[in-house]
């Protein structure tokens, strides 16, 4: 059935609906101009919307995806993705101007370093900065050019020698849809930092092919990474980490889930992952039992405290009026 095609090319259940609702609808149509006398839609059944599952990785397994993703070239990038959750898109939209970092000295008032080298050179610097997202890449499929009369033979746009408007698209993120601004934890502004410096033997070392774009997270001559070798990438990271196999988006989820055992307050957590609606955020809310039921914890110590608990209240015993 046509609506399983879809599902097996990896597209969502929803472009599926989607697909069957455009079906109904047209087959209606023509059902209204009697071309059709009955609409063959009105009985193929459409496939249910199911909500993706989320899998977060546990702590040892992020731990584990971390300290792998300080040997891998870019690796940074899934540094990013599982404590800051950026998206695909926005990770490899990343410049440099996006990111902010000031250098403080860690040193002791009245060392000698405090004099003589700058906060970023000082051996046991502080930094403390934020990144904005701003920007998306995405790759577009490749459209067939050819015409009906004469087609390629080809399955796929991307092999059709007139192929069009397929590629590397860079997009402004637009508020609503997760533009925002997110602090580094330290260790993700070192990550950054040594990941900078192999970024700079890269472009010596291509010399005049490097083509600069200030990408964060460019190929070795500085161009924007495609998200089909930063895919390879990260299948590739899961066998180094010896990690179940799992989806880049679980990253994602895993920044998300911290954040919500953290106690983040919801508003804050909506920011920081760029969620433009509550419900994304609820849906996480089912994932970990333990949050759960520290939250029920909280709730029942809130809700039924012991009498002389209440006692300390602002408003006094039963209620009665503080003297002022
Ligand atoms: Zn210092
Ligand atoms: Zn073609």
């Amino acid at each position: 059935m046509a609506y399983q095609k879809i599902l097996r090319k990896g597209l969502k259940p929803s472009t599926a609906h989607l697909a069957h609702r455009t079906v109904r609808a047209a087959l209606n149509e023509a059902v209204r101009r009697r071309h059709i006398t009955e609409n063959p839609a009105r009985i193929a059944k459409a496939p249910r919307v199911v909500e993706e599952e989320i899998v977060p990785f546990s702590r040892d397994e992020a731990r584990r995806l971390i300290t792998a993703a300080g040997e891998i070239r870019n690796g940074a990038r899934f540094i990013i993705a599982l404590s800051l959750g950026l998206r695909r898109g926005e990770a490899l939209g990343l410049k440099w101007s996006d990111v902010t970092i000031t250098w403080k000295h860690g040193c002791a008032r009245g060392e000698a370093c405090r004099r003589t080298l700058t906060a970023a050179e000082c051996p046991v610097r502080r930094g403390s900065g934020t990144l904005t997202v701003r920007r998306s890449i995405q790759q577009l499929n490749w459209q067939h050019g050819c015409t009906p009369d004469k087609p390629c033979g080809h399955e796929h746009g991307a092999y059709c020698p007139e192929r069009y408007g397929g590629g590397l698209v860079v997009g402004e993120v637009k508020s609503r849809a997760g533009r925002r601004v997110i602090g580094l934890p330290r260790p993700v502004i070192e990550a950054l930092e040594a990941h900078r410096g192999q970024q700079e033997d890269e472009r010596e070392a291509a010399a005049n092919l490097w083509e600069e774009g200030d990408w964060v997270f460019a190929t070795p001559i500085g161009r924007p990474t495609h998200p089909t070798p930063d895919n390879r990438a990260w299948k590739a990271l899961l066998r180094l980490a010896g990690v179940r196999n799992a989806r880049l988006h679980d990253a994602r989820h895993t920044a998300a889930t911290v954040l919500l055992e953290l106690k983040v307050p919801l508003p804050a957590a909506m920011e920081l992952m760029g969620w433009s609606n509550a419900a994304v955020a609820k849906r996480y809310m089912h994932v970990n039992t333990e949050l759960v039921t520290s939250v029920a914890e909280q709730v029942g110590a809130h809700m039924w405290a012991a009498p002389n608990d209440e006692d300390e209240d602002e408003d006094g015993p039963e209620g009665a009026l503080v003297p002022v």
